[in-house]
């Protein structure tokens, strides 16, 4: 449902809050010849035609119109001023009264509201009584971004995250006005934002850009409306080691020299703890390992993937004076021409 009760759609359609049912159709038919795009297509304005349309279908519905006076505050000053009129002083201090008593039982605002309004009406003849009711509004969606390290994504986490969301306003539990002056704690907007801790479980295997819904969790309804959702939008910082392609983990596994000459043992972090990775002897570097069994479940968590380990041999920063002389006895020792078929490349097949 549209959010219209922060807007005045009064002056939408150029009228006050005390145009009469007649005065708000003439306004909307001269709007409706102005920026209808069918009408006039000079002077058409989809964007405005639109508001206006929103306006006057809310103003023109004796429920709806009531319900938009009562929340932006119309109906207090229209009952003040016919109240005034009719010389009933006293029966509005009742009404007000009223409401006050009624609303601090535990039941609903709604109900107190429209009891208050029902005992009005019954004794006096300031108008011919109507059932108000408060159409229920459904709370709306939130959207949060919600950055997660690359390994909480392959291992899944929980997370304690804070949304900031909307709640009718505690003070006068949404009806803006509290003793005839408008609520301070919401200043008259009926809703309040509120911060709030909420506990998610992020699965194991998330993908970039997953779309997580967290029911309920959104903005809270008014009027017994259900209350949104909460969708997180899952962000994946980028990790240099590792990586999630659909079930498998990819990860780029830095190896020394000698480590890559003569195969070693190397425990890296996995899905669950640790897991040993052989690297055989004489591997060079790109060649890749499969570890089976050791990447994330698919959707239906009836098949794991596997862990690729592309190894690449990594140099330290630093070599010890004693390192560089065996290097340099290495390389006199080696007479393997490794760029033989390099040299051999510009020339042709036959
Ligand atoms: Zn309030």
């Amino acid at each position: 449902m549209t959010n219209y009760y922060n807007k005045d759609l009064y002056k939408v359609l150029n009228l006050t809050y005390e145009a009469s049912k007649e005065e708000i159709k003439s306004s909307y038919r001269k709007l409706v010849r102005i920026y209808h795009p069918d009408v006039s297509p000079q002077s058409a304005d989809v964007n405005k035609f639109k508001e206006i349309k929103e306006a006057y279908d809310v103003l023109i519905d004796d429920e709806a119109r009531q319900k938009y006076d009562v929340l932006h505050g119309y109906f207090r000053e229209k009952l003040e001023k016919e109240v005034n009129k009719t010389n009933h002083k006293n029966k509005y201090d009742e009404f007000i009264k009223n409401a006050k008593e009624k609303s601090q039982q535990p039941q609903s605002f709604t109900k107190s509201f429209n009891d208050a309004l029902d005992s009005l009406f019954k004794n006096s003849n300031v108008r011919s009584k109507k059932d108000i009711k408060s159409a229920p509004i459904n709370g709306s969606d939130i959207s949060l971004e919600l950055s997660v390290s690359c390994f909480e994504a392959i291992s899944g986490t929980n997370r304690k995250i804070n949304i900031l969301h909307t709640e009718p306003c505690p003070n006068c539990e949404g009806r803006i006005f509290i003793n005839g002056s408008k609520c301070s704690m919401c200043a008259g907007s009926g809703i309040v934002s509120l911060q709030k801790k909420i506990n998610v479980k992020i699965p194991q295997g998330v993908k970039q850009g997953a779309k997580i819904r967290i029911r309920n969790e959104g903005n809270k309804g008014l009027n017994g409306g259900k209350n949104g959702d909460l969708y997180l939008i899952i962000n994946i910082e980028k990790n240099p080691y590792y990586e999630i392609e659909g079930t498998n983990v990819l990860c780029n596994l830095p190896v020394t020299p000698f480590e890559a000459v003569l195969g070693a043992e190397i425990s890296i972090p996995a899905t669950d703890g640790n897991i040993s990775v052989k690297i055989p002897p004489m591997t060079s570097s790109g060649q890749k390992l499969k570890l089976e069994g050791a990447g994330v479940y698919n959707k239906s968590k009836t098949k794991k993937g596997d862990m690729i380990v592309t190894v690449y041999i990594k140099l330290p920063k630093n070599f010890s004076a004693k390192e560089l002389e065996l290097y340099n006895e290495l390389k006199n020792l080696s007479s393997v021409d490794i760029r033989r078929d390099l040299k051999n490349a510009k020339k042709s097949i036959n």
